[in-house]
């Protein structure tokens, strides 16, 4: 199917070719060249973060820092099921166990007042997943980790220039993650970060993102030769990825400019139907400036959730719902997890629809979108109309008839 309106499109901000030309011209293409770490600068100033270094993906960050916080059998991770499946990969890879939590109906986050019931002594890390570019409720979740003595690795895959009571998200746990992945805010095909707030692990980060091995040192100078010190892995990325995605980053706040126009025009466009009933839209808690991730809207049930699916794709326009809740997948399932544990997580995944969103969408794009929603429930109140008129004529005619 070849929509015309798709739900993602790839962009251009500005230098990325030229920048990807000067990185294979400088002969140094592997990682931790020139544009690597003018990527890393760039963020650790603009975020106020103590250490941040580019990876492969959100997902090589996330198994990064499940080495890092030295997660293992036995111990128990605390995190949302409405997320996607490399939050809890990176830790189930470590044979930990997986302590699902319950979303907040408002913002769709792990639901922080539903965290300290589930804290027992084998709890290591809690990992808050910020949805949709909107903060968890830090300030609750730190406060429990301090009380209770756990690593806290916020997935900001989603979060990248968000903020939380004016903190950048990424920088308020022990360990964050971000994604540069083609379907996020600022992109390079694939790649991501892992942000080290907490200084004892900086210099680990550097070894098991450099195969185990101390090579970083090495450049440094301050060691004379390098050689394999732990456990790790490859997770640091071409430096040609890292040339694509500096034009990214240079360009981050008219990228997001762009990103609050678009989500400023659907969500406008949209109260109408609000007001209707017939849909809710997303909830920004007052501690949290958005990056205006992504746009959803969450409908009545299930099947009329489909069924505007459908009606879209039939005018080329692609939208999407979003999570499988992971609590319900097969792996979920296998570790005891049942339908009717976490309801509103439940509830809400089979609700929800995520609009075309992309940094060229038009406005008459966006205007098409919004009218095929608004004609979707003007179709389906006829109908509804329609059957009601039908069915009240035969009771009529029936009565007649006797
Ligand atoms: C996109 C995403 C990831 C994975 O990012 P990759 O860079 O594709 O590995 C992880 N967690 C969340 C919440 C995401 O949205």
């Amino acid at each position: 199917m070849k929509y015309h309106i798709p739900f993602n499109r790839a962009f251009l901000a500005g230098k990325e070719l030229y920048y990807i030309a000067q990185s294979v011209l400088s002969g140094h293409t592997s990682g931790d060249g020139l544009f690597t770490k003018k990527c890393q600068r760039l963020m650790e100033e603009k975020f106020g973060a103590k250490k941040i270094l580019l990876t492969n993906s959100c997902t090589a960050a996330l198994e990064m820092a499940a080495i890092l916080c030295e997660v293992g059998p036995g111990d128990e991770v605390i995190l949302p099921s409405f997320t996607f499946v490399s939050t809890a990969n990176a830790f189930f890879l470590r044979g930990a166990r997986l302590v699902f939590v319950d979303i907040r109906q408002d913002t769709l986050n792990m639901d922080a007042t539903k965290i300290e019931n589930v804290i027992t002594e084998n709890t290591k890390v809690i990992v808050p997943v910020h949805y949709a570019g909107v903060a968890c409720e830090m300030d609750t979740i730190t406060d429990l980790a301090h009380r209770y003595s756990l690593y806290v690795v916020e997935d900001a895959a989603q979060g990248v220039n968000a903020k939380y009571n004016g903190n950048y998200l990424g920088t308020i746990g022990d360990l964050a993650t971000y994604s540069f992945h083609e379907t996020k805010n600022y992109i390079c095909g694939e790649g991501g970060a892992i942000v080290v707030n907490n200084e004892k692990f900086i210099e680990r980060a550097e070894i098991v993102r450099e195969k185990g091995t101390n090579r970083s040192k090495f450049f440094r100078g301050e060691v004379d030769k390098y050689t394999w010190v732990d456990i790790g892995s490859s997770y640091l990325p071409s430096d040609i990825l890292a040339a694509f995605l500096y034009a990214q980053l240079e360009n981050m706040e008219q990228i997001n400019k762009r990103r609050e126009e678009i989500f400023d025009y659907y969500y406008k466009a949209l109260i109408p139907l609000v007001n209707d009933g017939k849909l809710r839209l997303p909830y920004i808690s007052s501690e949290c400036k958005t990056n205006s991730h992504l746009f959803y809207i969450i409908l009545k049930d299930e099947s009329t959730r489909n069924a505007l699916i459908d009606h879209l794709r039939s005018k080329g326009i692609q939208a999407l719902f979003h999570y499988l809740p992971l609590h319900l997948s097969e792996v979920g399932r296998s570790m005891g997890y049942e339908d009717g544990h976490l309801p509103i997580t439940e509830s809400v995944s089979g609700r929800l629809l995520r609009l075309p969103f992309y940094h060229d969408i038009k406005r008459e794009e966006q205007a098409i979108v919004v009218n095929a929603i608004t004609e979707f429930f003007e179709q389906t109140r006829s109908r509804e109309f329609k059957k009601k008129w039908l069915s009240e004529g035969t009771v009529s005619l029936k009565s007649q008839a006797t």
